[in-house]
């Protein structure tokens, strides 16, 4: 028995239903609903909360390193580079202007690479170094990168030779930009409903039947998927598959020196300062196939690899505690490029973030509602 005044509020036909409340989900409803005051903008999340790689990440505001452009230079061409770059940095200043930084915590610190002395991973970059910043220049108006070797000491960091250090990168908290950007989106009118995992979307004349796993039905007038990596469950012919990352994160150490974001081994792991402590995470280059899965958990190879980089390269002879591990579910698939498509009429799919979703998030969000609208 539904009353007059839940059926008006609470049971109204959404005009736009967004599945998933991750940081590409509340901008898409926020966006949207910004466009569309009058329209009802409902978010439904399995979690309890924001769930996903959103609030799992390790929270660094970069656009690319050194190695990795490098790589996709070869890869795509210098295009396509500069292309993913652009949009990368335009998504950090919105994010920053519309969220501001202090409340999602963004520290100026810097972001950096570290090569270990004469390998092919330093060579590769120092001799297409000075190139690199000139393709770069009209992004940034600067020269982005600069070699500093001197802050390798500085840092505390061992087992390194060369360190390259862009000033426009650093960390910043993902719990306290999740939890800015729901209560905007709250604020704003879009309704967020938790716990509410979706089974099934079958598009149908005038409207969208959204299935709930609880057995709910939901008829929408317009659906946007926002699942990233758990995209597979309900659209298993897309091309986005789940790529697991580990992390862990030490107890505070006394007189920690490190400060800013940085990278590691051609991208694969990561490392920054947090709360006086060190988050380290990747390793997923040691086991591909095993950590293509939607399933949270960590691995000792993964770990146990990790805890060895705390020795030898972020905290050498220095004793840590591991205060807390967890993994989160990345988007990734053949092109690093995000899908944001139109899949039917009333239907638009915008997932398979990679590992950049901080940056390009809001950007995508942005190009979902773009294809609503039409
Ligand atoms: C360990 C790790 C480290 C990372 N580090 C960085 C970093 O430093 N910088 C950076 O830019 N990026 C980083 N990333 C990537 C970044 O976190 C993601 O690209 C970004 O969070 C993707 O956002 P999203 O909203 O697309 O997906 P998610 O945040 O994954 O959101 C998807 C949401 O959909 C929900 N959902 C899924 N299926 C359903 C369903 N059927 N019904 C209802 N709800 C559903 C999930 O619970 C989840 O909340 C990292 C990722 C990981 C895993």
């Amino acid at each position: 028995m539904v009353s007059i005044w839940e059926s008006e509020q609470f049971r109204a036909q959404p005009d736009l239903v967004v599945i998933g409340g991750g940081i590409v989900g509340l901008f898409t409803a926020l966006l949207y609903k910004r466009e569309h005051p009058g329209q009802l903008v409902m978010v439904l999340e399995r979690g309890a909360h924001p769930s996903g790689a959103s609030v799992k990440n390790a929270g660094f505001a970069c656009f690319g390193s050194p190695s990795e452009l490098l790589a996709d230079l070869d890869n795509e061409g210098e295009e396509a580079m500069l292309a993913r770059v652009e949009e990368r940095w335009k998504g950090l200043l919105e994010l920053r202007s519309e969220l501001g930084d202090a409340a999602i915590g963004f520290e100026p610190t810097g972001g950096h690479e570290i090569y270990p002395s004469h390998t092919h991973g330093y060579t590769a970059v120092a001799d297409r170094f000075n190139a690199l910043n000139d393709s770069l220049r009209p992004i940034f108006g600067e020269a982005v990168f600069a070699w500093d070797d001197a802050a390798i000491s500085r840092f505390g960091l061992a087992n390194v030779g060369h360190l390259v250090r862009t000033r426009l990168e650093g960390p910043l908290d993902s719990g306290r930009l999740m939890a800015a950007l729901l209560r905007r989106t709250l604020a704003e009118g879009v309704l967020f409903r938790p716990l509410t995992e979706v089974a099934s979307i079958e598009p149908s004349p005038g409207h969208v039947s959204v299935r709930t796993k609880d057995g709910q039905g939901i008829r929408a007038a317009m659906v946007a998927i926002c699942t990233n990596g758990y995209t597979g469950q309900l659209l298993p012919e897309l091309p986005v598959e789940p790529a697991r990352g580990q992390v862990l994160k030490t107890s505070p150490i006394p007189g920690l020196r490190l400060r800013g974001t940085f990278h590691y081994g051609e991208g694969f792991y990561y490392f920054r300062d947090h709360a006086g402590g060190v988050l380290l995470g990747g390793g997923r280059d040691l086991d591909i196939t095993g950590e293509r899965t939607t399933e949270d958990g960590t691995t000792p190879l993964i770990q146990e690899t990790l805890e060895a980089l705390l020795r030898t390269v972020i905290l050498p002879g220095q004793p840590f505690k591991i205060e807390r591990r967890w993994s989160g579910i990345m988007g990734m698939g053949p092109s690093k490029s995000p899908i944001v498509e139109r899949l039917s009429e009333r239907v638009v799919v915008a997932v398979r973030l990679g590992g950049m979703g901080v940056a390009i998030g809001i950007r995508v969000a942005r190009r979902a509602v773009a294809l609503l609208r039409q």
